[in-house]
C-alpha cells in the first residue's frame, strides 16, 4: 500500500491554523487506502467518477462524508443523490436544477459549490463570474424551486503551473468574487462560507489565500495510475 500517513499528519497540522477542511481525494485508489485513511480518523473523501463512488460508498462505513468533486453530468446525480454530502464542481443552473430535484425526491438537502472558472487554461470546467451571477439571480427569484440544495460556497481550480504568482493570483481572485457573492447574496447567512481551493501542488498557497476546504490526492495516495 502506497498510501503517506506522515504527510497526512503533516497536512492536518498545517490546515490547524486556517481552521480549513482535509478533502482527502481517493480517485481510482483501491477501498483498502480510504479504510486505511479512515481508521487514521480521516471522513470526508472526495471522489471525481460516479460508478466508482457508488461501489466505494456500499463498501465503506456510513459515516464517511463523500465529496463528488469532478465534472458532473446532470444524467448521473441520481446515482449519488442519496447519499452524496457536497456536490463541489457545479457549472450551470441546469445541474443545480437536477441536483435538487433528485434531492427532493430523497428526502434531503445537497451541499453545493458553485464552480468558477479561474485558470488560464479554456479546459478547465467552470463559470465565470456573468454565468454564475445569471444562476445565482434564477436561485434568488425563486428559493422555493431549490429547497433539496444549500449552496455552501465556491470551488476553483488554478492553472497547472509552477508560477506561484499566477497561482495566487487566481486563488486570490476567487475570494474575492466569494467576498461579492456573499454580500450580494448570502449577507444574512452563515452557510455560505466555503472556498474549495487547493490540491497537493498548490494547497500551502491556497490556504494563505482563503482556502476553507483544501482537495488532496496524490500526495496522500501516492501517483494516480489511469491505466491501472
Ligand atoms: C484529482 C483532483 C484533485 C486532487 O489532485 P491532487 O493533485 O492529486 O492532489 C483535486 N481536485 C479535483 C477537482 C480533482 O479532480
Amino acid at each position: 500500500m502506497a498510501i503517506n500517513l506522515p504527510a497526512y499528519n503533516t497536512v492536518l497540522k498545517q490546515l490547524a491554523p486556517y481552521g480549513a477542511k482535509l478533502v482527502a481525494v481517493s480517485k481510482t485508489k483501491p477501498v483498502a487506502d480510504i479504510a486505511a485513511f479512515y481508521a487514521a480518523g480521516q471522513r470526508l473523501f472526495g471522489e471525481n467518477y460516479v460508478q466508482e463512488l457508488v461501489e466505494k460508498q456500499a463498501a465503506l462505513p456510513t459515516d464517511i462524508e463523500w465529496h463528488f468533486i469532478g465534472h458532473l453530468q446532470s444524467n448521473k446525480v441520481k446515482y449519488i443523490a442519496p447519499f452524496v454530502h457536497t456536490i463541489h464542481a457545479v457549472d450551470s443552473i441546469k445541474l443545480l436544477q437536477e441536483i435538487n430535484k433528485q434531492a427532493v425526491k430523497n428526502k434531503r438537502v445537497i451541499n453545493c459549490l458553485l464552480q468558477l472558472h479561474i485558470a488560464e487554461e479554456e479546459t478547465k470546467f467552470g463559470m465565470d463570474t456573468a454565468e454564475m451571477q445569471a444562476l445565482l439571480q434564477a436561485w434568488q427569484q425563486e428559493p422555493s424551486a431549490f429547497a433539496g440544495v444549500r449552496i455552501v460556497g465556491l470551488m476553483g481550480m488554478a492553472t497547472n503551473t509552477s508560477d506561484e504568482i499566477q497561482i495566487r493570483k487566481e486563488f486570490h481572485q476567487l475570494h474575492q468574487v466569494f467576498g461579492s457573492v456573499k454580500a450580494t447574496y448570502f449577507d444574512t447567512v452563515d452557510y455560505f462560507k466555503e472556498r474549495s481551493i487547493g490540491m497537493s501542488a498548490d494547497y500551502a498557497i491556497a490556504l494563505e489565500e482563503g482556502s476553507t476546504m483544501v482537495r488532496i490526492g496524490s500526495l496522500l495516495f501516492g501517483e494516480r495510475n489511469y491505466n491501472k
